[in-house]
């Protein structure tokens, strides 16, 4: 019987369609983050995330470029077009987040929680019901 987690492939791409992805099976988890780096990164109040095992994530088109916007961090983008495309982190080892936006069919992706709330600019009030963390949501700061 085949393992249900690994009977879904997502696919996703840049802007200009450069830099594409697969990746196999359900995330770990989705949450809007709205941490101030992922505010530079992106130029928006805040992004969603979708986190998977990185083994089931590949690259398929041109490989993206790289910007370490912290020690320990990697943001890949397409150095074309400029989406953002991938975060991986020292503290989330095995594990690459994808921008939602970017897979073909994002309403596929739901977010369960707010992340880094603590940073969240003020005139965000979300009406969702969603869990609210200060942090990640994996060390008790929960809001
Ligand atoms: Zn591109
Ligand atoms: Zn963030």
């Amino acid at each position: 019987m085949p393992d249900p987690d690994i009977s879904r492939l997502r696919t996703g791409r840049c802007g200009c369609g450069a830099v594409s992805f697969r990746v196999d099976g359900d995330p770990n988890w989705v949450a809007h983050c709205h941490c101030r780096d992922c505010r530079a990164q992106t130029g928006s109040p805040f992004t969603t995330f979708a986190g998977f095992p990185r083994d089931r994530f590949a690259w398929t088109g041109v490989p993206p470029a790289i910007h370490r916007s912290s020690p320990g961090v990697a943001r890949s983008f397409c150095a074309r077009c400029g989406t953002p495309m991938a975060f991986e982190g020292a503290r989330w080892p095995g594990e690459v987040h994808i921008y939602v936006a970017t897979v073909e069919d994002p309403a596929s992706l739901v977010p369960r929680a707010h992340v880094y709330f603590g940073q969240a600019l003020p005139w965000i009030q979300p009406a969702d019901g969603l869990a609210r963390y200060q942090g990640t949501g994996d060390d008790s700061g929960s809001a």
